[in-house]
């Protein structure tokens, strides 16, 4: 109810009430006003009421939900299913224009305009995470991967004699399957040991762009910063040196780095120093949203690139995953957000301690990987079957000794933890990695990873590494059993 209505209702209801009733809807609606003229994260998380009321307001100013629109074209926003209206607040023209993915869509303003401040949002809040210095930020409804393969598609305009793409080895599969989509040949560069850390090496970075004559082949090198342990964040910055002295693009693959100060601390550095052209981002991940978004950067002295994306890609788009983020950030707000980073760099050292005590009760060791802040590694070498093959449980009888451990721990409902044996092969993208898993063709151990990730609680880590623990004496009993059996 607008001002003038609430003039009206004091026909019908005494003026001090009405008077109160109508000074708490100012309220919410200057809360809206201020998250429009400046663009930026409430200072505190919205209620629920004020999120839907600011929704509402705008789902009406498309054309759709106007009272007595006729569309007699073939794309009106019908939906058949009241659930379906419901589920989307009615916003049915999606985003952008067979133009631009960005561009507004005169049939639906409010769409438009909550599409553009979920960018303007989503810039802030990777500022607040501590990437600085970046320009524009368009948040697509297509996740990481996807979104790296539109963002690889993007140079090619460029670099029309562009064939392959730099790749310092990650044992992701949709890491490298990005390059193929993109019609890219990855160049594997290996990582390099150091400790029990697997880590970018500079100097077979370097021998391979030596053995590139015309640079111009190159789409980019595409670097990695949140991973699995034992592997680290890539260098990115010596990478971004090396781009800036070639002219070589550098993208930067940061699925789930937003939630480390120290990733961002990375990434603002080299964005600073040297060269970045793209910096790639996961919603879910990140802000705790379904997966279906990703949001894509480009450094403030270097734009064009996120501007390429937006008029590269084809037809309109689905506004369901800016609409999950644009929810979640007013949800948060500026407070709840540096809260929720807060907690997660405090989470890192328990996960850490808390894997120590687990390692230190099974005989095993925590793998000493510094530089990678959110996952965390524990050797699992006594779990190695001596033969091999056929475990205790048919079932499973293919598999070795550590990898059954996996098994057991999804099993009693423990998802997350990887386990890794370094004799592990995988074809992915046609190119045969040794030691899948580890980016490495040899590592020295089997382990098992668990991550500090965003939104996970102290008491998840405990009841988490209380199971792995019965998980790990299970195994070892029967282990025990089977090779006494075996003895006799
Ligand atoms: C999760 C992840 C991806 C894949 O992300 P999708 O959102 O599933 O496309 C790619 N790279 C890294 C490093 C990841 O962690």
């Amino acid at each position: 109810m607008d001002e003038a209505n609430c003039k009206i209702a004091c026909q019908l209801i005494s003026q001090t009430y009405i008077k109160q009733g109508s000074q708490a809807l100012t309220r919410r609606h200057k809360l809206i006003k201020t998250l429009l003229s400046q663009l930026r994260l409430p200072t505190d998380g919205w209620d629920d009421a004020t999120i839907e009321l600011f929704i509402q307001d705008a789902s009406l100013m498309d054309s759709n939900n106007f009272i007595d629109n006729i569309g007699l074209g073939e794309r009106e926003a019908r939906v058949a299913s009241e659930l379906v209206a419901r589920r989307h607040y009615r916003l049915a023209h999606g985003i952008g224009r067979s133009g631009e993915v960005a561009a507004e869509q005169p049939k639906a303003a409010g769409s438009s305009l909550l599409a553009r401040l979920t960018n303007h949002l989503a810039a802030d809040a990777l500022e607040i995470a501590g990437m600085k210095d970046l320009g524009p930020v368009l948040t697509l409804p297509l996740a990481t991967g996807m979104a790296l393969t539109v963002t690889l598609l993007a140079l090619r305009q460029d670099r029309p004699e562009a064939k392959y793409v730099l790749w310092p080895r990650i044992d992701q599969k949709t890491c490298i399957k990005c390059i193929t989509a993109a019609g890219f040949t990855p160049i594997v560069i290996p990582m390099k040991l150091e400790g029990d850390q697997v880590v970018t090496d500079i100097d077979a970075v370097n021998a391979a762009l030596a053995k590139i004559e015309n640079k111009n082949t190159l789409a980019c090198i595409l670097t990695t910063t949140s991973c699995f342990a034992p592997r680290a964040p890539d260098n990115i910055i010596e990478i971004a040196r090396i781009c800036a002295l070639l002219d070589i693009p550098h993208v930067i693959n940061n699925a789930y780095g937003v939630q480390s100060a120290n990733l961002c601390a990375l990434v603002t550095s080299a964005v600073r120093k040297h060269r970045v052209d793209a910096i790639i981002q996961s919603t879910d991940k990140n802000f705790m949203v379904p997966v279906g978004g990703a949001i894509i950067a480009a450094p403030k002295n270097r734009p064009l690139l996120v501007e390429k994306v937006n008029k590269l890609y084809p037809g309109r788009a689905s506004m369901a995953p800016l609409l999950d983020l644009l929810i979640t950030l007013l949800h948060l707000g500026a407070a709840g957000w540096s809260r929720e980073l807060q907690q997660r760099e405090e989470l890192q050292p328990l996960v850490l301690d808390a894997l120590k005590e687990c390692a230190a009760a099974i005989g095993e060791r925590v793998l000493v990987t510094s530089n990678n802040p959110i996952s965390m590694g524990m050797t699992l070498d006594s779990l190695e079957s001596k033969n091999k093959i056929d475990c205790f449980d048919t079932r499973y009888s293919a598999r070795a000794g550590a990898t059954f451990l996996g098994s057991m721990l999804f099993a009693r409902g423990a998802s997350g933890a990887r386990v890794i044996t370094p004799e592990k092969q995988q074809t992915v993208a046609g190119i045969q990695f040794q030691g899948y898993g580890a980016s490495y063709d040899n590592y020295p151990h089997s382990y098992v990873t668990v991550a500090a990730a965003i939104g996970s609680t102290k008491t998840d880590i405990e009841e988490f590494l209380k199971r792995l623990h019965a998980c790990v004496d299970e195994f070892k009993r029967k282990q025990t059993k089977k090779t006494s059996h075996g003895d006799s």
